[in-house]
């Protein structure tokens, strides 16, 4: 019998990897190593468990332990697989007091992404968090929620690290200093509102959620500052200021006093354990694979957060660390490690962001810069129009932005932003990047059109007439 497919990572793209190639293949052995007590939890659901719209913290699990284990699948949570060896297809594993080696056939690297603090000091104050862990997302509830009122069940579920008790115990902050302007910063921006934290949000940028470009900036500045986020932006936090717990923020632009400090700044792949190993990597610093998630090293795959995936305009490697692809990399690595070779498939960088009531969308390449890098000549147009047609109610403004190439008339990429059902329009154009349609031949697409849903001309549509005008201009 061959050596066991042993997967690193607990969450979604290693547990979308080892049911898979278990349902593929029921005879195979698959063994999970995860190193935290948590498996099969939603991140992205986090800032909504932090504001008190999602009840509980076990409704962002998925699958629990036994759910995995009724698959077929040999699960060690609390247990950190510490390296890797590719020469003997071995692994050492931390846990339960002991280490010990283990074989494996094919190895599944799925360790995914860490938050990132480094520029800043401070940042071991307490009081000050950050968001990539389903601790951090117990612990600030806590925070936040009146002694009185703190659902100390929580601890029943045998899950949350007992350090973060006494954030049940503690009077809530009252001002919070958010360093980020990124998808946590704005996600958490509404989570503290909520709670009715006085909220600063710094950014060094000039703008928020950088990703997104200008037209969505704009009025994600305007949705945050209607919230009452008291805003900073070409403001950089230098350090957090404290005794033991942070008192204040430090910035290039002076000083402001806070009782709770969230850092967003960014992630970072979790790679270490397979540094010094022939797994070679990106520009990014992410692991790099083929089509199929292969690494450099024999029969190391790797997928999720910690690996780059192909670009569906550009062609090249980027990353991109988001929930589906991390997910359908994993399945894909599943199938291909228990059966048949599946690709990984491409990644167009599409991602939805709420502001607030301001829902944004973005996909491909926006920045004329990285276009131009790419070899492309980039052209672009923005409009604003009704979501719905202008009698009906609930008609709101819904501002597009798309990107082609001036020459070959493709699209590249573009943005959306509005307060109704507008992100979910940005996959209309998602799925014309994966077809590599032209500006011309989406402006003839066939979309959906009655009042309560869409105007006649959806607003995709109408930055696609504009576009196609303004490059037929030239
Ligand atoms: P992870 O989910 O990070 O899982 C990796 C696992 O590996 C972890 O459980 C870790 O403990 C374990 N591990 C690491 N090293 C070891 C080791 N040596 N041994 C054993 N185990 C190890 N994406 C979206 O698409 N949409 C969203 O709205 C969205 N919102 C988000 C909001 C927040 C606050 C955050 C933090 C992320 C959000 N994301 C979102 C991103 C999404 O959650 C990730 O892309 C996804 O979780 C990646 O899955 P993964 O399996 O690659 O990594």
């Amino acid at each position: 019998m061959s050596d066991p497919f042993v997967v690193v990572g607990g969450d979604a793209a290693g547990l979308s990897a080892a049911s898979k190639c278990k349902r593929e293949n029921p005879d195979r052995e698959v063994i999970v190593y995860e190193k935290s007590e948590w498996i099969s939890y939603a991140h992205c659901g986090m800032p909504y468990y932090i504001k008190g719209e999602v009840d509980s913290i076990g409704d962002l699990l998925s699958l629990s332990p036994s759910d995995v284990r009724e698959r077929g699948v040999t699960l060690y949570r609390t247990h950190e697989v510490v390296s890797v060896d590719p020469d003997s297809h071995t692994v050492q594993v931390v846990g339960d007091g002991k280490q010990f080696e283990q074989s494996y056939g094919e190895l599944l690297i799925a360790t995914g992404a860490r938050a990132f603090t480094a520029p800043i000091e401070g940042t071991d104050l307490d009081n000050v968090f950050t968001l990539h862990h389903m601790h951090s997302a117990a612990a600030l509830r806590a925070f936040l929620t009146p002694p009185d009122d703190a659902d100390d069940s929580i601890f029943d579920t045998g899950y949350v690290d007992l350090d973060k008790q006494e954030y049940f115990e503690r009077e809530p902050p009252e001002t919070v200093a958010i360093v980020g302007g990124g998808y946590v910063g704005i996600e958490m921006a509404e989570a503290f509102r909520a709670w009715g934290l006085e909220t600063h949000l710094f950014q060094r940028s000039g703008q928020p959620v950088p990703p997104f470009g200008d037209a969505v900036a704009e009025r994600a500045t305007e949705a945050l500052q209607e919230a009452g986020v008291n805003l900073h932006l070409n403001t950089a936090v230098e350090r957090l200021d404290g005794e033991e717990s942070v008192e204040r923020v430090v910035t290039d632009d002076g000083t402001v006093e806070v009782d709770c400090v969230l850092v967003g700044i960014g992630i970072r792949p979790n790679t270490e354990l397979i540094e010094g190993t022939p797994v070679t990597f990106g520009e990014s610093g992410a692991i790099s694979i083929d089509e199929h998630g292969r690494t450099a090293a024999e029969d190391i795959y790797a997928a999720g957060d910690c690996a780059e995936k192909d670009h569906t305009v550009t062609g090249d490697p980027e990353w991109v660390p988001l929930g589906l692809t991390a997910n359908r990399a994993g399945r894909a690595i599943g199938q291909t490690v228990a059966a048949d070779p599946e690709p990984v498939g491409e990644i167009a960088g599409t991602a939805v962001l709420k502001a607030f009531e301001l829902e944004c969308g973005r996909t491909g390449i926006i920045d004329h810069e990285r276009a131009r890098e790419a070899g492309f000549d980039p052209v672009s147009e923005t409009i604003t129009a009704g979501s719905r047609s202008g009698y009906y109610p609930g008609n709101a403004e819904t501002t597009v932005t798309l990107t082609a190439d001036r020459e070959s008339g493709r699209l590249l990429g573009g943005t959306i932003a509005g307060e109704d059902r507008a992100a979910v329009r940005i996959n209309t154009l998602a799925t014309a990047l994966h077809e590599g349609t032209t500006v011309g031949e989406f402006e003839k697409l066939d979309l959906a059109y009655a009042p309560p849903f869409s105007p006649v001309w959806d607003p995709m549509l109408v930055a696609a007439k504009v576009l196609n005008g303004s490059i037929e201009a030239e």
